[in-house]
């Protein structure tokens, strides 16, 4: 493995996290405690390119290798506060765009592909059901054969993007008793008939990305509108859940870092009983432990990001990285509070945000918890 980079490729990482911090960053403070979709900074993303970073250029995309559209989502994370924004970024980005990329129709590529990378729609992916979150393939919204073609009946909970959505991705059953070769898939414009979009709900964080509940009542699909084919639903999922657990967390390694930085900062200024907090060693080890955990989140986030660009198919890893990024980042983000003390503890400084949206990363995707059960699974447990 080479992790070393280019001069162009450190220039390209530089240019993203300046854009992120001078264009993303203004009113993000305001549009969390609003919870407000930040539009313009979705399409001004489009603009720069994120959204083609890891797309063919015959769609609009720039088509970089994985690790270049890692850097540049980690440098996002780096540059940008609103947490909540790339992660609406990233659900788009890996659960839609790389499903519709890898198992959609070439009419399906067409009509969609360009629109999402162009900032002019967006895109949801919805699967978990009230009664199916985690035993994600018990899932109960059918779709039952209507002559040539399909009535979608059932609900979603918690899809991100669902209230700004253009499209969304519907995981059905054509028969629960088949299980997961049941599981069917459809793309479904937001105008259709039979779908009503409940929300935005309101979250503790990342309150940026909006999300929302679905109902589907006698909602029509044809046949164009099948992602894949019928059962093949669970392999999209497997498929998205890797790309998903594998890079989601890129922009929270990016935020891990300015973090630190900012720690480092604080601990080398602030004094108490006439010396810098950083000089005693509860304060530095703890400094340490967060830059060790924002370095293993890099490594497997880059080694996945390598493997990817090898054209070699993720087994354990995305659940590796998934579980270690989000617990690290939830723990970064508590040790950053206590060590500023009250300061870290007001709403001004911010740290609090982060702590609400890495809380998050520990539940989408998959819980931590679930991360261990695959994980188990591997070890042969
Ligand atoms: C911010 C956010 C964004 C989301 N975005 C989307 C989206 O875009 N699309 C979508 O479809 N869903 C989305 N979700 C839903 C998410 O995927 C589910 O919340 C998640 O899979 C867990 O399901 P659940 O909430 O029903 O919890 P449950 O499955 O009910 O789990 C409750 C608790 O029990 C634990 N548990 C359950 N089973 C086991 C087990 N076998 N072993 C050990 N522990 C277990 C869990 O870890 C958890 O702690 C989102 C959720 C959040 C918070």
């Amino acid at each position: 493995m080479d992790f070393s980079l280019t001069k162009e490729q450190t220039a390209f990482r530089d240019s993203v996290r300046e854009f992120a911090r001078q264009e993303l960053n203004p009113g993000a403070n305001e549009r969390d405690r609003g919870g407000h979709f930040p539009a313009e900074a979705w399409k001004k993303c489009a603009e720069f390119g994120i959204f083609g970073l890891p797309l063919p250029a015959e769609y609009g995309g720039s088509n970089r290798n994985m690790l270049e559209v890692i850097l540049a989502t980690e440098a996002l994370g780096y540059g940008c506060e609103d947490n909540g924004l790339l992660f609406a970024i990233g659900a788009q980005i890996w659960s839609m765009q790389m499903p519709i990329l890898i198992f959609g129709s070439a009419e399906q590529k067409k009509q969609w592909l360009p629109r999402f990378i162009a900032g002019e729609s967006i895109g949801a992916h919805s699967v978990s059901e009230p009664e199916a979150g985690s035993d994600i393939f018990s899932l109960r919204t059918n779709a039952t054969r209507n002559g040539s073609s399909w009535l979608l009946n059932g609900q979603k909970s918690w899809t991100t993007n669902a209230p700004v959505a253009d499209v969304l991705l519907v995981m059905t059953t054509v028969d629960a008793s088949l299980g997961d070769k049941g599981l069917t898939t459809f793309l479904i414009e937001k105008c259709t008939p039979g779908l009503t979009v409940n929300g935005p709900l309101e979250k503790m964080g990342m309150r940026t990305a909006m999300m929302g509940d679905l109902v589907l009542r006698d909602c029509p699909a044809s046949d164009e509108n099948l992602l894949g084919k019928m059962g093949s639903g669970s392999a999209i999922f497997n498929s998205s859940m890797e790309w998903e657990r594998a890079f989601i967390l890129a922009p929270a390694v990016g935020a891990m870092q300015r973090e630190l930085e900012r720690c480092i900062q604080f601990a080398r200024r602030r004094e108490q009983f006439g010396k810098p907090i950083g000089s005693y060693q509860s304060v530095s080890n703890k400094l340490v432990e967060m830059h060790m955990r924002l370095e293993t989140s890099r490594l497997l986030l880059y080694r996945g990001a390598w493997m990817k660009s090898q054209r070699k198919r993720l087994t354990s890893e995305p659940s590796e990285t998934k579980l270690h990024i989000s617990e690290s980042w939830v723990q970064n983000c508590l040790d950053a509070i206590q060590l500023h003390g009250a300061r870290g503890y007001m709403v001004e400084s911010g740290l609090e945000k982060q702590l609400r949206d890495a809380l998050a990363s520990r539940i989408y995707s998959g819980t931590s918890e679930i991360q261990q059960v695959i994980l188990a699974a591997y070890l042969g447990l």
